[in-house]
């Protein structure tokens, strides 16, 4: 979700003069011996990140529509310590703080290692020494230094809506300002790459554009595609008839500024479209539903309810749904939107935007409805040169594994589950789910 995160960690972390420490979840003392048996149990799991962006600093395909910064929550503040404690840990850093020179020590210790593991080995041994099996790759493009093999890439496709005049769009707020122009350049990218034009004579022949870049994503590498439309509109998507769509289509190809209520009316039919070609071409779809970054993001907008009409709908029954971030802070009514068969939520920056205590509480409630449904992420991104993407894996990881075990040890004192149910449902959660969805 890519809140502004840890930005520059740098100073303030100093003038802190915090030591590095890593936060963990308090476990009720009825479960605490319980907690201490299923973490090494959950520790020797090799993991399946439903979710993240992995990417060397400054690399531009990292997203497709980066927030600008704004206000950050307690955890993800510059003065957060525990991203040291991941230095530490991975990198053997020996500072408490990354003020000045010790950015710098951490900035050629990478590099050196990059000398020493080239090409992709480099975040492949990262993978390793975090626990990582196998992960996602939710990028604007693959890049070569990404191992094909241990990441997958899920594309973004967003910019199908956004193919009109969105000067409107961008006049809503400097957010928008930022992400609409990022639309058009990868939708003129999408269309180079197929030697298509953006714009074809008939609403039909648009459809057949989006279904053929869908199609040579796939042939690329893609195993999913993203939606990340909460950044830019509501969840809520009608149905608008074909011709209405059809209208707005002719009107708008060649120029103008369509309404918002005409724009979003293509956008709508556009997006299911999308979803029965991602169905058809078993490629699961992928949609951000929490709270996001910038200061103009919509709470209301983003409620994982408003999906509910798409996501019950008979017709969509053959495309496999993620609930990206799972609905927070509408988890409690995400995980019921589980019931049915083709819909599964993930729990990445979940963890990182709450400390493990309360994360713990989120995985509990989940676990105890339809434990068969949630699956693992961390929402890994590059936030500087210094803090990279290598640290917010392990921070993830550390704080989805202690949380998981508090929350199922708690269920075993509660006599909800045994030890043994306990350590299935940690596989299901940190792998096996997940896994299944892209054999
Ligand atoms: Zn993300």
């Amino acid at each position: 979700m890519r809140l502004a995160i840890l930005a520059a960690v740098a100073a303030t972390a100093a003038a802190a003069g915090l030591a590095a420490a890593q936060s963990r979840p308090l476990v009720d003392p009825a479960a605490a011996a319980i907690y201490h048996r299923l973490l090494p149990q959950i520790e020797k799991i090799r993991m399946f990140d439903h979710h993240a962006h992995p990417a060397l600093p400054n690399d531009p395909d990292v997203d497709a529509a980066p927030p600008p910064p704004g206000s950050s929550p307690l955890r993800m503040r510059e003065d957060n310590v525990e991203p040291v404690a991941a230095a530490r840990a991975l990198f053997g850093f020996p500072f408490h703080d990354l003020s000045g020179d010790h950015a710098k020590w951490l900035v050629d210790k990478k590099a050196a290692l990059r000398g020493q593991f080239k090409g992709p080995q480099y975040f492949d041994q990262i993978l390793d020494r975090v626990g990582i099996e196998t992960s996602m790759a939710n990028r604007v493009a693959m890049a070569d230094y990404l191992d094909p093999s241990r990441f997958k890439w899920v594309f973004f496709v967003d910019c199908f809506m956004f193919p009109f005049d969105n000067l409107a769009l961008a006049a809503r707020n400097t957010d928008e300002a930022a992400y609409m122009p990022l639309q058009t350049k990868l939708l003129k990218r999408y269309a180079q790459q197929i030697g298509a034009r953006v714009l074809p004579t008939t609403l039909p022949e648009y459809l057949t554009f989006v279904t053929r870049s869908l199609e040579d994503s796939k042939k690329r590498g893609g195993v999913a595609v993203k939606f990340e439309a909460a950044y830019f509109r509501s969840l809520a998507f009608d149905d608008p008839p074909r011709d209405a769509v059809t209208a707005i289509y002719d009107k708008y190809r060649g120029g103008g500024v369509p309404t918002l209520a005409e724009y979003k009316a293509f956008q709508d039919f556009v997006f299911r479209h999308i979803i029965v070609e991602a169905g058809r071409l078993h490629l699961p779809v992928h949609i951000h539903t929490s709270v996001g970054g910038g200061d103009f993001f919509y709470l209301s907008a983003v409620h994982v309810l408003n999906l509910e009409n798409i996501l019950r709908d008979p017709r969509y029954l053959r495309t496999t749904f993620v609930l990206i971030h799972g609905g927070y802070p509408f988890d409690r009514e995400a995980i019921f939107l589980a019931t049915t068969k083709n819909i599964y939520l993930d729990s990445s920056a979940v963890e990182l935007l709450l400390y493990p205590t309360e994360f713990k509480n989120v995985l509990r409630r989940w676990l105890e409805v339809f434990p068969e449904k949630v699956t693992f992420g961390t929402d890994a991104f590059p936030y500087g040169e210094a803090l990279g993407v290598e640290e917010v894996y392990w921070l993830g990881v550390q704080s989805s594994r202690t949380a998981l075990a508090a929350a199922l040890s708690e269920m075993v004192a509660a006599r909800e589950i045994t030890e043994a149910r306990a350590m299935q449902f940690a596989h299901a959660y940190l792998h096996d789910t997940a896994a299944q969805l892209y054999k």
